[in-house]
């Protein structure tokens, strides 16, 4: 009894069964019986037909009802198959390729999302893609998991193209950091506070271009209340809260450091985040004079939803800045979507993020935030990752 128990334990610890897929609010989410390794499932894509492809190791489907009648006029197909002995596949046969962004829900272990796409399949659509006749379906499959594997079609593509629908009027606050006798980072006298400012402004212009409404939290050099940047956002009944920063180091490490950050608001251990908030914090606190405190940043870190919407717009906004920068500029840096406890974000209660867009103490780095091309880019992609975010919430609710 003991050994079988041990075996039990064992296997449900390497194995993850996927029990439930649905469709719920926008996207396919799976739903394991524990959890699973995010970092080992495979994405990709294929053409002719537009596929989204997941291979998930070591997971089993548990019937084989699983995955079966998943219908969506966003879709062509979805398909779940046992594709290995051990591994889930998850194909969605779509009309054309979009952002496709899957992630685990923070306070979620066990479940997967992945995000249909935004545009509906057209009606009349002749199949050009037939699984094979051997259909790896679980109901015809012997129960030693004996199945055929099916070999995708088509080439690997990368980097699918994004369309966007336009903005209706929702309203954006973008703040740009610092100003007045805070000047922010300085490098090569250089400074932060005005390369903010000037990439703010260009955002603002990005943002209406998409038909957005933009609340400016600064256009010149002035000094601003931590409250009156954070509570703007909330009065105003802004979607979106954005503040633009650039980064620095100690000058024996500026020939290190470069590249783009995003930042969500959650505590964290990290001490690289922590200096960087650290560096951030100070000057927004001096001024203050309120009566926030480390419960205000704990209250907003238990405020799961907004997490999450954070982080889902955090990746939104690095991946399309990153995008853009890198079609014109060689070694541009991935600093990645990072939490960190910046004051600045508390207090919004919305989906707020703060942008890193580089090193102002990198000299080549520097010199190119100076460069108009260069912060019609990162400001680009600034507006496409918060359209695409906007995209994605506006689908969760249509559905
Ligand atoms: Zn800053």
């Amino acid at each position: 009894m003991l050994l079988w128990l041990a075996s039990a334990v064992w296997l449900v610890a390497s194995v993850a069964i996927l029990e439930k897929a649905e469709l719920k609010k926008g996207e396919l989410r799976l739903h394991f019986n524990g959890s699973y390794n995010k970092s080992k499932i495979r994405h990709f894509a294929l053409n002719h037909p537009y596929r989204e492809v997941f291979d998930i190791p070591n997971a089993r489907l548990k019937n084989s009802s699983v995955g079966k009648g998943l219908r969506t006029s966003h879709c062509y197909s979805i398909r779940i198959s046992q594709y290995k002995r051990n591994t889930v596949r998850v194909v969605l046969e779509t009309e054309r390729g979009y952002g496709c962004n899957p992630y685990r829900p923070l306070f979620a272990y066990n479940a997967y999302h992945i995000p249909l796409p935004p545009f509906k399949v057209a009606k009349h659509h002749k199949k050009q893609y037939k699984p094979k006749k051997t259909k790896i379906s679980v109901k015809n499959t012997p129960k030693k998991h004996h199945v055929k594997a099916q070999k995708p079609k088509g080439k690997i593509i990368h980097t699918p193209k994004n369309i966007y629908t336009k903005g209706k009027g929702e309203l954006i606050v973008i703040d740009a950091g610092h100003g007045g006798h805070d000047t922010g980072a300085i490098g090569g006298g250089k400074r932060e506070k005005d390369l903010v400012l000037q990439i703010a402004k260009r955002v603002e212009r990005q943002l209406k271009k998409r038909g957005y409404r933009v609340y400016m939290t600064r256009r010149r050099d002035v000094f601003l209340k931590l409250r009156q940047r954070t509570h703007i956002a909330d009065r105003k009944d802004a979607r979106i809260f954005v503040s633009i920063h650039a980064n620095a180091v100690p000058k024996r490490k500026r020939n290190k450091a470069h590249g783009v950050e995003t930042f969500y608001l959650q505590k964290t251990r990290d001490a690289k985040s922590q200096r960087i908030a650290a560096r951030e914090n100070r000057a927004v606190l001096k001024g203050a004079g309120t009566s926030l405190s480390k419960k205000v940043i704990i209250d907003s870190v238990l405020n799961g939803p907004k997490i999450i919407e954070s982080n889902k717009l955090a990746i939104d906004v690095q991946r399309h800045i990153l995008g853009n920068l890198r079609t014109r500029y060689r070694g541009v840096r991935d600093g990645g979507v990072r939490h960190a406890p910046f004051w600045v974000l508390v207090g919004a209660s919305r989906p707020s993020i703060l942008v890193e867009v580089g090193y102002i103490s990198h000299p080549r780095e520097r010199k190119r935030l100076f460069t108009p091309a260069y912060q019609e880019l990162i400001s680009k992609g600034i507006a496409e990752g918060i359209q695409s975010y906007l995209n994605n919430r506006k689908r969760e609710i249509e559905l």
